[in-house]
Order: structure tokens, then sequence, then C-alpha cells
């Protein structure tokens, strides 16, 4: 009759799906032999139920009552008090949703005590005070989790008494405690609630709020975050409690079967004796490594040294797991597969494979491209930095400089206008998810390496450094020793080293790709996707090249004036008299020939596309006070400034239309492009230069162009002529233009721009809300839109290939370095472009591909 509720040992064989991340990890280590105490698990399904329905699905809680009865068998407890002589089955009840979600939802342990339950744990135990702190406990997750109540209500009246006594919270005497949890039962009274005394009645409004807290605040923005759908639900997982706070010769800890920072191989995490296990996760006080184990407890480190092993044997990949040590006995209570940094991931796969644990395709494959950029990361430069102010725990590698923040509200603040900003807490909890996604860097007074902070910092790849001795923080701002730091002041950390710096110290690019290098070697021989980068300069050129990058599939030539020097040229070409125009000519000639010189030096032999000029024009109007003299207002109103003006310069005179319009400047820039091509020839190298024509929305404007080229191609030489598919008039009639050209390359970026008909300027003030409200599935400007404007890419590949079978097809949006985009573009295109720092993501995404399909 199971339909929703199943003891560990009955699910075996279902899936992570229907279980939950947290059951099926207690199913799968049960099976493998680790010691795990009893428990069920109500499945995800029966969360989608009571989640849709608004109360628990029929016939759930007569399954949950039956299981328990099991349990009680299995633990030689009793659910509900002391009856029968038999000591009281205490339970936590846990959610654990298919993908890990960290501290979103809601926990309550120690369930199942009431004021008998309260004396039969105190004889069972023999530690009435150890029965006392129990009940006080749970009667404040309770109320927290189920009632609603703020944790720091409950707080203060164990400080209160503490403070009555002048004894921290172990010199605590059983009256005490037992006041605490009397004046804690008022303060709910009080406040109209009421602490169920009757254990069932407690373990179901326990199981409802585990259900509704799928959908508290931080649940949804967590999910939004890591684009986790919103209809899986969560299941519950209702456990027998070991205790790690019954003396010296109990604990609670976290381990990792490798490090998640670096990915070292070895057994790594954190211990904290005579504790209760959500001690350690919400960083509320600082655990020990469990190195020092060794010392103390040899035999419980060997233990989980061979606990660590059994795990990676049993589900080949890196384990994050939580234990609880009862009287001297290990207990296993959870396991995962382990958040890690980039680099950590990738020397995981790397170094499992070598070990023969996973193959090296497998290797390949599990790395995520898209978390690559983070190991180009830049870090403190050790010959530049001054000494640091104090140091921490390297908690989350990278280094970052920031406005300091103390909340939410201040993040998002400096964020809305692009100012980075270093997040200082406390310590951090799920409350701070906001924050933390906004900040560059993280920085916490307290928490281990397992911290909230750590966890969540590495999985969102922004640099942390956690447990700072000597840094205070209070609402508004923060001491490091005698020093005060305001909001606003400028900090830097390096979450490789935990050094902390006060104001901006100089930075270094990304080192550490050796170990990439490995995997790449692994993985290129099944990529047949080319990956070109995004490059507008010779520095930009000769980075992308030794980032792997097959020559340039985008040089955006407007971007090469935007240089103090060379804009106010821009603007005398764009809105100044004739003769202006004509010295402007000539002074940005030279500067792109330069230009272009660096960079076919830089990509020798391999081809450089260049695009001509598409420069909306309001990137380029001065600001009303411009340093070099140039008054807007006076441009707008004058002459050929008044035409310009724009109501909607992104849809105006740009791209095509204005290089068509204005002959001169096509001229120039492919003469310069040609001249120095044939300045390096005369070098004897071997430059590839293509010329790219942007935003042309019709047949007759490649025409036009192609007419206007021949005679430069005649002067010097042709070389490939090709144009951007950007505008959707263009995909539709690629048919017609494909026969005019080379090469079509797909502008993904204005492409979804008028697909969608939103603004690349303006859609980030309501797209956030489109995807909180589920109106789409995922930023269509970050990945591109499979469905629509993936639809127009395909279409114009497929037409343009059939009317010139020697077309060749490139994309160069920011999509091209994006690694789903990726993927779908590589069973049909020739070569993708990828700005710098998304080059490994292009390189890596496009052998997955090829992989893939070799396997399938
Ligand atoms: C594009 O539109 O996708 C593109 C690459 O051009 P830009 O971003 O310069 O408009
Ligand atoms: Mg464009």
């Amino acid at each position: 009759m199971n339909r929703f509720v199943y003891l560990l040992e009955e699910a075996q064989g279902l899936d992570r799906d229907t279980l939950g991340g947290k059951g099926f990890g207690l199913v799968e280590m049960r099976r493998a032999g680790l010691p795990v105490p009893p428990a069920l698990v109500v499945t995800t399904e029966a969360c989608r139920a009571y989640l849709r329905e608004g109360h628990l699905p029929e016939g759930l809680w007569e399954e949950v009552k039956t299981k328990v009865r099991a349990l009680e068998a299995l633990s030689g407890k009793a659910f509900g008090g002391g009856a029968g002589g038999r000591p009281p089955l205490l339970v936590s009840v846990r959610s654990g949703a298919p993908v890990s979600m960290p501290g979103m939802m809601d926990t309550i342990l120690n369930l199942g005590l009431n004021l008998e339950g309260v004396e039969a744990l105190a004889r069972a135990t023999g530690n009435p005070r150890f029965a006392w702190d129990t009940f006080r406990r749970l009667i404040q997750m309770y109320g927290e989790v189920v009632l609603g109540v703020e944790g720091q209500a409950f707080e203060a009246l164990l400080e209160e008494v503490k403070a009555r006594r002048g004894v921290s919270d172990a010199g605590l005497a059983p009256e005490e405690l037992e006041e605490v949890a009397f004046r804690s039962l008022r303060l709910l009274e009080e406040r109209g609630l009421v602490f169920p005394m009757d254990p069932w009645a407690q373990l179901r409004g326990a199981v409802e709020a585990v259900f509704r807290s799928w959908n508290n605040p931080r649940a949804r923005v967590y999910r939004r975050i890591y684009g986790i759908p919103e209809d899986l639900g969560t299941a519950v997982v209702i456990q027998a409690m070991v205790f790690g706070n019954l003396g010296e010769d109990s604990g609670t800890g976290v381990g990792f079967t490798r490090n998640p920072a670096t990915g070292e191989k070895g057994l790594y995490g954190e211990y904290l004796q005579n504790a209760q296990g959500e001690d350690v996760v919400a960083g509320l006080r600082t655990p020990e490594p469990l190195e020092r184990l060794r010392g103390f407890a040899p035999r419980l480190y060997q233990e989980l040294e061979a606990t660590a092993a059994l795990l990676e044997r049993h589900f080949r990949e890196m384990q994050d797991f939580e234990f609880t040590v009862e009287r001297g006995r290990l207990y296993l209570l959870q396991t995962r597969s382990g958040k890690r940094t980039a680099q950590a991931a990738v020397r995981i796969a790397v170094e499992m494979a070598e070990e023969g644990l996973i193959t090296k395709e497998e290797a390949v494959l599990r790395v995520d491209p898209n978390a690559l950029p983070a190991l180009l990361r830049p870090a403190v430069n050790p010959d530049a930095a001054p000494r640091p102010l104090i140091r921490g725990l390297p908690a989350s590698p990278g280094a970052a400089v920031g406005r300091a923040v103390f909340s939410n509200e201040m993040a998002e603040r400096y964020a809305s206008q692009g100012v980075p900003v270093i997040l200082v807490r406390p310590e951090t909890t799920p409350e701070d998810i906001t924050g933390m996604y906004l900040s560059q860097g993280i920085l916490t007074a307290r928490g281990g390496l397992t911290s909230h902070a750590a966890v969540v910092a590495r999985g969102l790849g922004v640099p942390a450094v956690v447990g700072a001795e000597g840094l205070r923080v209070e609402k508004d701002r923060a001491w490091i020793g005698e020093k005060e730091i305001q909001e606003g002041e400028l900090l830097t950390i390096d979450g490789s080293t935990g050094a902390v710096y006060l104001g901006e110290v100089p930075l270094l690019e990304g080192a550490g790709m050796e170990i990439l290098d490995r995997l790449l070697a692994w993985a290129e021989p099944y990529r047949t996707l080319g990956v070109r980068a995004n490059a507008d300069t010779p520095e930009e050129a000769q980075r992308a090249r030794a980032f792997g990058a097959e020559g340039i599939g985008l040089c955006r030539t407007e971007h090469m004036f935007f240089k103090e020097e060379r804009l106010p040229w821009v603007r005398k070409l764009l809105f100044g008299t004739p003769e202006e125009e004509d010295e402007a000519l000539e002074r940005l000639f030279q500067y792109q020939k330069e230009d272009f010189k660096g960079i076919l030096r830089a990509m020798d032999g391999l081809p450089v596309t260049v695009r001509l000029l598409d420069a909306p024009l309001h990137e380029f109007l001065p600001p009303v006070a411009s340093p070099a003299g140039e008054d807007q207002e006076a441009m707008a109103e004058e002459g050929r400034g008044r035409d310009l003006k724009e109501v909607n310069p992104m849809l105006g005179f740009r791209g095509i239309r204005l290089l068509l319009l204005r002959p001169k400047v096509f001229q120039m820039q492919l003469r310069a492009l040609l001249e120095a091509a044939q300045a390096l020839k005369g070098e004897g190298l071997d430059p590839r230069p293509e010329v790219m024509l942007p935003l042309v929305s019709d047949p007759k404007e490649v025409e036009r162009a192609k007419d206007m080229a021949q005679a430069l191609f005649a002067e010097f030489f042709p070389i490939p002529f090709g144009t951007m598919i950007e505008t959707p008039r263009a995909a539709l009639l690629a048919e017609k233009i494909a026969p005019l050209v080379d090469f079509f390359s797909f502008g993904t970026n204005d492409l979804t721009q008028m697909t969608f008909g939103l603004s690349r300027d303006d859609a980030g003030k309501f797209l956030p809300r489109y995807l909180e409200e589920r109106l789409l599935s995922s930023d269509p400007t970050e990945t591109l839109d499979l469905e629509g404007v993936g639809r127009l890419v395909r279409l114009a590949a497929e037409e343009g290939r059939r009317a010139n079978p020697g077309l060749k097809l490139g994309l160069c949006g920011e999509h091209g370095g994006e690694a789903r985009s990726v993927l779908f573009g590589s069973a049909f295109l020739d070569y993708t472009s990828a700005s710098l720092y998304r080059l490994l993501t292009a390189r890596l995404a496009a052998a997955q591909a090829g992989l893939r399909r070799v396997r399938a």
C-alpha cells in the first residue's frame, strides 16, 4: 500500500526525483552498508499534491503513522513518550529536494517530545540537562518553523537566563533550561499560539511546514538563480534522532571526500564536539578541522577515512556528507555530491579519471562549461600586495575588489548602479542570498569552510573569506581591530589565501590552467565546431589565442574607438561638419590600420572577421559636459546632430544603414583593413582578414555594399565577404542573401532583441520579474531562446546553405560562449565565437556536444 511513504529498506530502486536528494542518499548509503539511523521518506509527489490541494493528500497521514510504528520497531524506542519502559523515539523532519538547495527549506529536530517525554528522556540518558535542553530546542524550532515566530524572541530568553547566572550555554543547570523551556511555551501562548503536546500533532505540523517551505521567498530566489524548476517539490525525511550533544564522546561534523575549494584528494571537513548538527551548517560556532581528530580520536578518524573511500566507490563522485557521533558511535545522516569551485571540479574530474574511478569521457562530461570563466578569475598580485589587514579562511577562491555593504538592501542599491560590492556579515544565513548573489566577494566574521557562506559562495562562484578573526560586524558598519569600516569603503579580499586588505589591491589574471589543459586535451578530439573569439584589440587577440581561439569571429570596430583620445574624432565623424568629417576620417583611418595590423599579427594564419562600424548613435554622443569640451546639447541641435537625434537608437541609423549612406566611412574602414593586411604580407606573414556587414535586413543592402567594396578589392585583393544575420528579416530572407556572400554570422544579441521586441538597454528592468513569475524559463539574453530565436537561426542556416552550399556559418552573439547555446549550434554551424572569458566554455561545450554525438 505504499503510495507516498517508504522506509529506507523499501525504497531501493526509486529515483532521486521521487525520494529527493537526501532520501536517495540515505537509501544508497544503507545499501552500501554504512551506518544510517532508521528513517522513512515522504515522496516529492506527496509535496506536489499538498501544494496543489492545500492539504495532505488522502491516505498520506495513515501511511506516515504506519511507517513511524515501523521506525519504533527498528529503533527499539517509542514515539510519543516512554510508555512500556521503552525510551522515547525522537525524530528529525527534514526537507530534501531532487536538486540540492542547501539551507533553503525547513528542518525540525528533536520532534516527539512533550512534558512526560522529557522525564523519560532524562531517565533513559541519565542526563536531565540534556533532556531539557533538547525540549527547549524543539519548542524554539517548532515555534520558528511551524508557527512563524522570530528566532530572536527565544534567543533573548536564553540570553536573559544566561546573563542572570553569568554563565555560557554549557554552564546552565537543568532547572534553568527547564525555565527557558517553560518561558518559551508561555511566549507562544502570549501570542495566541500553541505548541502541541501531542507528538503526532507535532509531526503533522512539521511535515506540512516542510512542504510549505518549498515556496518560501529564499527558496524561490535560490531556484531562480540556479534555474531549478519550480514544480519539483521537496521530499520529507523523517529519521530517528541520534545525538551529538551527549558529551565529550559525541559530536557532529561535515566531511568532503576531496577538498571542495582546490579539489585535492583526501578527507576534508570539520567537526564540532558535543553539538547538534545544525550548529555546524548555520556557522554559529566555528568548528575544528577534521584533521584534528587524528590526534584525539584516531579510531574515529580512520572510520571516517574508510567511509569517504566507500562513498566515492559507491557514488563515483566527490561526496559531501554529514555525520553524528553518539557516545563514540558513528552515524551517517546525509550524503550528496559536493558543491565545488570550478578549479576543484576540473581537478576532481581529471584525477578521478586518472585513478580509474571514472572514464576520461565521463570526466569531460562532468565539468560544467559555464563554470569555467571562474577558473580565469583574478588573484591578488603577491608582488604588489601590501600586508593584509586580517586573515580568515580561504572559502571560495579568486580575489575581488568592491565597496563594503552590510545588507541585501545596500547590496541592491550599489549593484543597481553597477558598483561592485563586498558583502560583509557576521555570518550569512539563507536570508542573505540576494546580497550574496549580487556581490563580487563575501567576507564573514564567523563560520568555517563548510558554513553557509562558504558553501553558497562556492556554488555561486563568488570569492569568499569566512571566519575572519578580528572582524566585528554590526548593522551598518564593521570594525577590524580599531579601524572602523563604513558602508562604501573599498575592500579587497582574496578567497584563495584568506587575506583581507583595505582599499584596492592590484590583481593578477587567471593562473591555474594546467589541470584544465589536461581535461581539454581529452575533450578536444571530440570537438567538430570551430571556436573563435570576439576581440577588438591586439592585446585581446593575443590573449584569445592563448586561450585556444582559432581566429576572431567578431572584431567590433566601433569598440576600437572607445578610448578617450579617439572618442572626440568619432563624434566629429558622426555629428560634425563635412570638414570635421574628413579630418576625423583621416585620424580614425590611422588608428584602425594600426589596430588591424596588431590584431592580424596576433592571429597570423587564422581568420579575423572585421565587422564594419555598428555604432548605436546614443553610445557616441558626448556626455552633457564632456572633458573634450564638446556639448551634447549643441551637437544634437546643429546640422547633422539634429537630423541624427533618435528616439529609439537601437533600431535607428546604425550598421549597414549608416555605412551605405556614408560611403566614406565604409571606404575608410575597408581600406584600413586591406592596407594593414598588405603590410603584414610584405613582412612575410599570413594575414586572413574577412569583412562583415552589420544589421542587414535586405539583399539589396548587401549588393550595394559589395559594389562599394569591388574597387578596393581590385586595388588590393579580394577577401571573404559576409554578413551578420541579426534582424529577423535577414533570417527570413536568408535564401536571397546567401548567394551574395561567403559567410553568415548570427548576431543573436540583436536577433533576440528584435525577435522578442525587447530592448537590450532596458530589458533588465523587467526580465527578472518575468523569470520570477515564470513567464520565461530562462533569460533569453543569456541562454539562446531555442524555440523562437533558435528557430530563426536554424531556418536561415538551412535555407542559406541550400542557396549557397559553400556558405560558412558562425555565431557571434554573447550566446556563442554559453554552453546550452553552443550545444544547439554545434549541430549545424561551422564555428562559434565567444568573448574572451567564455572561450574555454565554448571549447568544452563544443567538445561535450561532439562526445555526446559519438556516444549516441
Ligand atoms: C549581436 O547583435 O549579436 C552582435 C554580435 O552584435 P552587437 O552585440 O555588437 O550588436
Ligand atoms: Mg548586433
